[in-house]
């Protein structure tokens, strides 16, 4: 039985619930958090929704409280309070661990990682930086009901990585007996028509993960080395989708190398390839994943 399956995300203390949803801009923590209130209201309870986004737009963090009980006093949950912690990003799981219930808190993350740009010490490929060095079996291990998982991963298999909060969404809902249709019917009011059906496939793949680790089958994801120590050389290829930009800036911006510009449609595009390092922190700090960095060894087939 897999360490992330000792305890399942329905095992929380009955009645209301103080919810705690964490992420950076873009990644969609306030659409879940609307989506538990209206849970939590459904339920019939007293419910207070608080949320802080005012750096969203420049990848910032975005976290939101929700409250659901009998009687909600206050608007924000107090350290050490909160019954389940839902995190859209590693490093922002870890920043906001002390709010957790320390024996019951149900902890939820993807292992998605969004690297600031204060954290890249050195530009260069291969570079150390100072993200977070928590690895997702040492969360797993230390908390009683951590459930860590690739939900960025997940959701892309389906076919849109930005479903990801959705997927996490799907694993936290087995904690609250609610019927299936109710949590649908409360997707589709707060995410685009176009995106229902994705949104809808994504949820049903979070309550599969969260099922499967209640039965003890689900092993706890590894993480790629992020900052490996100076490797062999690599050529690094930028794969911008279009689709997926929406011309915030942030990487024309914070581009180390000054390579990337928006275009008359206010799409990133690479203006000076040979200028690209491959260091990544354009795609880290893509809100939208609207960035990948292809890298492949040099002369690898
Ligand atoms: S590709 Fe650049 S401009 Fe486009 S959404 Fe991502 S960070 Fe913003
Ligand atoms: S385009 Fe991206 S990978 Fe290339 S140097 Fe700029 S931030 Fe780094």
């Amino acid at each position: 039985m897999s360490a992330e399956a000792k305890r399942a995300p329905g095992a929380e203390t009955a009645g209301g619930r103080n919810i705690l949803v964490v992420g950076v801009g873009g990644q969609g923590v306030i659409m879940i958090s609307k989506v538990l209130a209206l849970i939590g209201q459904r339920r019939g309870f007293e419910v207070k929704q608080s949320e802080v986004h005012g750096m969203a737009k420049r990848g910032g963090i975005v976290f939101s409280h929700v409250r659901f009980a009998p009687k909600v006093w206050s608007p924000t949950i107090a350290k050490g309070e909160a019954d389940a912690l839902i995190a859209l990003e590693w490093a922002e799981s870890l920043r906001w661990l002390d709010f957790l219930k320390p024996e019951t808190g149900v902890f939820i993350a993807d292992t998605r990682r969004i690297v600031p740009p204060f954290a890249c010490l050195n530009r260069q490929q291969g570079a150390v930086t100072a993200y977070a060095k928590a690895t997702p079996a040492e969360v797993v291990e230390r908390i009683s009901n951590a459930y860590a998982l690739d939900a960025s991963g997940i959701a892309a298999g389906l076919g849109d990585a930005r479903a990801a909060n959705t997927v996490l969404l799907g694993c936290y809902s087995v904690a609250l007996d609610e019927p299936l249709e109710h949590w649908r019917e409360a997707l589709d009011l707060f995410v685009p028509k176009a995106a229902r059906a994705i949104n809808h496939a994504a949820f049903d793949a979070g309550r599969t993960w969260a099922e499967a680790a209640r039965a003890g089958t689900q092993e706890v994801p590894t993480m790629p080395a992020l900052f490996s120590a100076r490797g062999p050389a690599v050529k690094s290829e930028l794969e911008i989708n279009a689709a997926w930009c929406k011309g915030c800036d942030i990487c024309v911006k914070l581009c180390p190398e000054r390579c990337l510009a928006l275009d008359k449609k206010q799409i990133a595009v690479l203006t000076k390839p040979d200028a690209c390092t491959g260091c990544r922190v354009c795609e880290w700090l893509c809100p939208d994943f609207a960035i990948t960095v292809h890298q492949t060894a040099v002369g690898a087939a």
